[in-house]
């Protein structure tokens, strides 16, 4: 523990700030109470009750390690909260962690790919059967996960999802290809939105960097085709995924 210098003008100050915070309320738009509100936010307030009674706090060592700790428990918490609320149930089995997405790290080594990845980093958290029912405006079915359909059952966007498995076997070879490929529809759309793939070496930028940009070249595909084709029909599949602002 460090000992503050406590007949100092800026910890008088900050003593009396802080009293107006906890006896009075007061002072809520100071950078006193805002400190203390995320300390409360962060299960961290016991250490104001410690400095107020010993005029003590933590050394900036523990100080960085209990506050990681902290803020790591607390957002893996009300993330996974919001996950569950929203049943946005792809992202959960994708990326089970408070971790930065790995999508992400592919666009910033590639800008010029930005706004395709972008896309696909919002379509991870697009809940699943939140807009029920939709219409697919391409061949007209009546579909529960519309970003499911796009990527893998709709009819009429075969040739460009050929492109896709084309692009993967190039890359990745018949074996890949076929684990692919002997798997459910969900599984092979969360490996394609980063779940974990044994065939993916994730040392290797190259590898994460080309399979992302693959799935992202062909999302925009096969949204182009949609508007190419759209009639922008109510609950169409196009209106949902602007509705969640993944297509501008
Ligand atoms: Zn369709």
């Amino acid at each position: 523990m460090a000992v503050t210098p406590s007949n100092s003008l800026v910890h008088i100050v900050f003593r009396r700030q802080l009293d107006d915070v906890l006896l009075f309320n007061k002072g809520t738009s100071s950078i006193t109470y805002d400190l203390v509100q995320t300390l409360r936010t962060y299960n961290l307030a016991d250490y104001i009750a410690s400095y107020v009674n010993t005029d003590t706090i933590p050394s900036k060592l523990a100080w960085k390690s209990l506050i990681r700790g902290s803020l790591q428990d607390v957002e893996q918490r009300k993330w996974s909260e919001m996950l569950s609320m929203k049943k946005a149930n792809r992202y959960h089995n994708i990326q089970p962690h408070l971790t930065k997405n790995i999508i992400y790290d592919t666009m910033e080594r590639n800008i010029h790919m930005r706004s395709h990845l972008q896309i696909l980093i919002k379509i991870l958290s697009v809940p699943e059967n939140y807009y029920l029912p939709m219409m697919c405006e391409l061949c007209n079915q009546v579909v529960s996960d519309s970003v499911e359909h796009i990527f893998m059952r709709c009819e009429q966007l075969v040739d460009q999802r050929n492109t896709l498995w084309d692009g993967l076997l190039d890359r990745f070879g018949v074996s890949a290809e076929v684990d692919l490929f002997n798997r459910e529809d969900g599984d092979i759309l969360e490996i394609l939105l980063g779940k974990k793939w044994s065939y993916l070496d994730y040392d290797n930028t190259n590898d994460i960097d080309n399979l992302f940009m693959q799935v992202a070249g062909s999302m925009n595909n096969f949204i182009h085709s949609m508007k190419v084709d759209n009639r922008y029909q109510k609950d169409s599949i196009l209106q949902h995924l602007t509705v969640m602002k993944i297509v501008l």
